[in-house]
């Protein structure tokens, strides 16, 4: 694949509602309403065009990458990619330059080289990443605030896994235990985005009380740079008999990360495409962890429908075997803000695979321009 152009934007959609990934020491991490990113547009040489987006948060919370300082970074080295001729995504990431971590932005140009590819191959997405034509369950995350009549009416929907975000409090406990007394057959899991802190034995109390609850897993108890803790985290509750399941979100961006966490006997790990720095590395890890009996699920960054849809082929791969984090197109952005001509529709709490070369979502290049805040163009000098 070689581009010939590169457009750049940066844009900024709108939350319906802001999404918080709940405090630490305090601090709240709320992100929105504004959810400023970055979009990629390459023009290849065949006349395809290639889709990509770097999906950093406006404010470095959730790991060291921010939007602001992306848009930067983007300016240095985009240029590099332009009428560069590239067979596999590593080259095109490696052309960007000697970076040091930034797995989000070089996932942007790893998926769009897979975005273009597939197009350019008249092949859809999910073939180059090892997945297939099966459909993809997802699962709905909750607030925490949600009545019983809320969840009722989640499953009643078709909903098999409900996720909840949780933090270090014994409000947040008993929250989850009702919940759980009153579906005993949901898959119920937290998400703790790393608000535990292994040091405050409070904190791991409630940790073990969460684990007795028998949830399908506790997602990110501890810290992000922590992977050992969480190992020893999960060895107590096997060594006691206690049914707790830890998975790891934030804690894996590398491969011998993820050794490490499946060394240990962490049992589940959620693979975000941009954490993880692309598609060719998430596909790398599925095939590891489904080697090694570790379940894998596809995490979101509240990314566009476009880029969704690089999600929704991942989630086609034989060894994502818990239900993803995958939304319908209208559950997060309001009307208008998200640049896609057709809605991504789930049928219950299934979204079907489009069986056509590409993504499968196509652009809506209206809506794009109205939501973007300032665009750079390269072409080839
Ligand atoms: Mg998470």
């Amino acid at each position: 694949m070689k581009i010939e152009q590169l457009e750049v934007r940066y844009i900024i959609p709108k939350l319906i509602n802001p999404f918080p990934l709940g405090e630490v020491n305090g601090k709240p991490r709320i992100v929105g309403p504004a959810r400023d990113m970055i979009a990629l547009q390459a023009q290849t040489t065949e006349g395809y065009l290639g889709w990509g987006t770097i999906d950093t948060l406006p404010f470095p919370f959730y790991n060291p990458e921010w939007t602001e300082g992306a848009w930067e970074l983007l300016q240095r080295v985009g240029p590099n990619v332009v009428g560069v001729e590239f067979f596999d995504p590593q080259e095109i990431v490696d052309a960007l330059g000697p970076i040091v971590g930034h797995n989000i932005f070089k996932a942007g140009f790893a998926n769009l080289f897979f975005d273009a590819s597939a197009q350019i191959n008249g092949v859809p997405l999910y073939s180059l990443v090892g997945g297939s034509r099966r459909p993809v369950e997802v699962g709905i995350s909750i607030p925490k605030s949600a009545s019983q009549d809320d969840i009722r009416k989640q499953i009643a929907q078709g909903f098999r896994r409900i996720k909840v975000k949780v933090g270090p409090l014994q409000d947040d406990l008993e929250k989850i235990a009702l919940i759980r007394n009153a579906n005993p057959d949901v898959m119920l899991m937290v998400d703790a985005n790393s608000s535990f802190d292994h040091g405050n034995p409070e904190h791991m109390r409630l940790l073990r009380k969460f684990a007795e609850l028998d949830l399908l897993m506790i997602e990110q108890p501890l810290a992000p740079d922590d992977i050992r803790h969480h190992i020893a985290l999960q060895q107590k509750f096997d060594r006691e008999g206690i049914p707790g399941r830890v998975c790891l979100d934030e804690s894996i961006e590398t491969l011998d990360q993820l050794e490490q966490a499946i060394e240990g006997g962490i049992p589940i790990i959620n693979i975000k495409i941009a954490r993880v720095g692309g598609l060719h590395v998430a596909k790398q890890m599925i095939d590891r962890a489904q080697s090694e009996g570790v379940a894998t699920w596809i995490g979101g960054m509240l990314e566009p429908t476009p880029s969704k849809a690089h999600s929704l082929a991942m989630a086609t791969h034989p060894g994502v075997t818990l239900p993803s984090d995958i939304s319908g197109t209208k559950a997060y952005f309001v009307e208008g803000d998200d640049p896609v001509t057709e809605p991504m529709e789930r049928e219950g709490a299934v979204i079907k695979i489009r069986e056509v070369p590409g993504r499968g979502w196509d652009i809506d290049q209206v809506k794009l321009k109205e939501i973007t805040a300032k665009q750079v163009v390269f072409e080839k000098k």
